[in-house]
């Protein structure tokens, strides 16, 4: 067999559809409908290519400077790798062990976390999410268990947990490593847990630059937390690719993340589509959870999740479902520009 027991064993994450050409309306990924910070694109425009001859910075100094100066935290306490599911994948092989007790994370949620269990052959726990797709945090305490996972937001549902319930979880079990991805918490009415990782060295909080900095195709991401924290990511990192950033990557975030006017502005544009969105699809009668997101998480009242996506589809309209049997009737659509929205609603109101 050509193929490692651990290979011939995986099932890897599907990533979204990320069609070659014709014309869609692609709100399948949580892109960013606007472009990149004009900023970051100035950095491309000057860049000096002189540089690609050479390996990155392998701690991506300035980078990581920039971005501790935004978050109010110092450079030790930042790690950056290439997107956020490198970042998160690095933290399951760095806190968190196969004879362990479980790793707790949602049963719905994020579905690249059990892909990253199944690579380091780490046990994990799915805890039942309510029926209204909530989190209880209290179903997460007095277990044995080696971390806990969550998204903030949580996807795909878009619903959040305040902060109280994550200084729960951190004070109920200080020594182990709760890893809080907040992929979709720029798109909140609550703030980062990045403050909170002063207090608690066992959190660790994990951005991205893919969603509300329009740099998904860059591939960057980070995480912060305590220097004990990112000093083990960064030594699992270089047992693995010492230069995960590559340089024009790096010099774009930098711009990217310091443009604070342009972030708010895409942010603010965002909220308000997103607001619209939520009322006309409550208007046509659809089944809505609290989104808290770039995405809505949505149900007809009566034709199934599939019916809904392939007439969307026949229209040029992409938007994402899970085939999971509590979620299949759901969809989750992105948020895209304002025209985007008039020709989905427009298509909706035809079914
Ligand atoms: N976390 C969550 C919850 C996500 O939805 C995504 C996007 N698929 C990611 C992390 C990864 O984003 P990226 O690798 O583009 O930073």
């Amino acid at each position: 067999m050509l193929k490692s027991k651990l290979a011939s064993k995986l099932v890897p994450y599907v990533p979204g559809e990320q069609p070659k050409g014709g014309k869609v309306i692609k709100l399948n990924t949580n892109e960013n409908p606007y472009p990149p910070s004009p900023k970051s694109v100035a950095e491309v425009s000057s860049f000096d290519f002189s540089r690609m001859r050479l390996y990155p910075d392998p701690t991506a100094e300035a980078l990581r400077e920039a971005i501790a100066e935004v978050e109010g935290v110092r450079k030790e306490n930042v790690f950056v790798g290439n997107g956020s599911d490198e970042v998160l994948s690095l933290a399951f092989a760095a806190f968190f062990d196969g004879e362990s007790a479980p790793v707790l994370f949602p049963d719905v949620t994020y579905s690249f976390y059990k892909v990253f269990c199944s690579l380091y052959k780490i046990n994990y726990a799915e805890i039942a999410v309510k029926d209204d797709f909530t989190v209880d945090v209290e179903d997460y305490i007095g277990k044995d268990l080696s971390g806990i996972v969550l998204a903030n937001p949580n996807a795909p549902t878009a619903i959040s947990l305040e902060d109280s319930a994550f200084c729960r979880l951190a004070e109920a079990y200080p020594d182990k490593v709760i890893i809080i991805d907040e992929a979709y918490v720029d798109f909140s009415k609550y703030p980062s847990f990045v403050s909170l990782t002063k207090k608690y060295e066992n959190v660790l909080v994990v951005k991205t630059f893919s969603k509300s900095r329009s740099l998904a195709g860059g591939r960057c991401g980070y995480a912060i937390g305590s220097a004990e924290l990112i000093s083990t990511l960064r030594a699992v990192k270089d047992c693995f690719n010492s230069y995960t950033v590559n340089t024009l990557t790096a010099t774009m975030a930098r711009a990217s993340v310091l443009d604070v006017d342009y972030f708010d502005l895409c942010i603010e544009k965002i909220k308000r589509t997103r607001a619209r969105l939520v009322s006309e699809l409550n208007a046509l009668g659809y089944i809505l959870t609290d989104s808290d997101a770039n995405f809505v998480f949505a149900k007809h009242p009566t034709m199934s999740g599939k019916e809904v996506q392939n007439a969307l589809r026949e229209k040029g309209v992409i938007v994402r479902r899970f085939d999971s049997p509590r979620i299949a009737d759901y969809l989750r659509i992105t948020i895209g520009t304002e025209e985007d929205t008039d020709s989905l609603v427009e298509i909706l109101k035809t079914l």
